[in-house]
């Protein structure tokens, strides 16, 4: 069940359902959108219907929501959300192109990798300190060292910085340096690191977990929702199927399937879903045309040498396809290119 708040209930009306919902055994979880704040309930349907909480002061609306999921749906929140990262914004009105190194290598690897980054259209910044890796053998990335030189390439380039999280421990730390925090594919049902991100008062990327259902995605990104924190952008990034000619699949009909369902920005990462580059520039602009609401891509200045995921990483020579892609299709979509903007400092975060 979810209480809808007015845009103008009181802190005082928001703790007072609260305070009704625990008196009556249950448990319930405040989140505060842009334009308003809803109560998820946990907890004895029936108990909650005796509370008569329609009457409440504050309250707009009371609704018995039967997916596993409540705050991320479309159900009650008919508008698509616009999320902002660093001041950027990810919605339905623009197309934003995050794109950097798979992984944070050296400090000038980072740092020319994101300047293919903006002339490919990017205006947030992605790379990996911490990488979950399948195998324990491979490179696991440079950890908070990773994390310091995203912050100095921020500073030198005015891109906000994308960064994944893998355990609830360091959610903290990650957030003192990252815009946005990127929970990935192998962790998507890492229930503890969802909902510490969930408190962390920061934007949060959420990757499909390759072997699950888009209920199941959905069911994840609520976890994040119910800990208080609805700023969230899932990512389609490929499913595993049988198929071995590429690395994932792309589920491309997940873009709009999401959109139906949820009021959560959709976006893809063609690098991830075919694991090859000369697959990066038509999954993109199919992305595009399925109706997403931004990229994640993979570039490198020297895949060869690349620690992590060199196969599927852009050269120079790829950076204005992409630029094109992005430049033409935008329109077409009735999207605005988001250009970036100078970020420079990391914003507070949210309470
Ligand atoms: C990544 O984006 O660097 C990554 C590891 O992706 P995924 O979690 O989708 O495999
Ligand atoms: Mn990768």
């Amino acid at each position: 069940m979810v209480v809808v708040m007015a845009p103008e209930a009181t802190q005082e009306e928001i703790d007072a359902v609260v305070a009704l919902v625990r008196s009556a055994g249950g448990d319930a979880f405040v989140s505060r959108g842009v334009s308003r704040t809803i109560v998820g309930l946990v907890g004895d349907v029936d108990d909650f219907e005796a509370l008569n909480l329609g009457s409440r002061g504050g309250v707009l609306q009371v609704m018995r929501v039967s997916a596993p999921y409540k705050l991320v749906s479309r159900q009650h929140h008919p508008a698509r959300s616009v999320i902002r990262v660093g001041g950027v914004p990810i919605g339905p009105d623009t197309l934003s192109v995050i794109a950097g190194p798979c992984a944070v290598e050296t400090p000038e690897q980072t740092l020319e990798a994101v300047r293919m980054a903006k002339r490919a259209g990017a205006c947030l910044l992605r790379g990996g300190a911490f990488k979950p890796r399948t195998s324990p053998y491979s490179y696991q990335g440079l950890g908070e060292r990773g994390l310091r030189i995203l912050a100095e390439v921020r500073q030198e380039t005015g891109l906000p910085v994308v960064t994944e999280v893998i355990d609830p421990g360091s959610v903290d730390m990650v957030a003192s340096y990252a815009d946005m925090l990127q929970i990935g594919a192998r962790n998507m049902q890492n229930f503890a690191l969802l909902q510490a991100v969930g408190r962390a008062g920061r934007p949060v990327l959420l990757k499909r977990g390759f072997s699950a259902t888009i209920e199941e995605w959905l069911s994840a990104a609520e976890y994040i929702a119910q800990r208080g924190n609805l700023d969230i952008v899932l990512c389609e990034r490929g499913i595993r199927t049988f198929e071995t000619a590429t690395r994932n699949t792309l589920d491309i009909s997940a873009v709009p399937v999401v959109q139906r369902l949820s009021h959560l920005p959709v976006i893809v990462d063609p690098s991830h879903s075919g694991g090859r580059r000369d697959l990066v520039v038509p999954l993109t602009r199919a992305a595009i045309a399925a109706g997403a609401d931004g990229v994640i891509i993979d570039i490198h200045p020297e895949p060869k040498t690349a620690l992590c995921d060199g196969d599927q990483a852009l050269v120079e020579s790829d950076v204005r396809e992409i630029a094109d892609a992005v430049t033409i299709l935008s329109p077409l979509m009735g999207r605005t290119l988001t250009m970036p903007v100078r970020a420079g400092a990391l914003p507070a975060r949210a309470a």
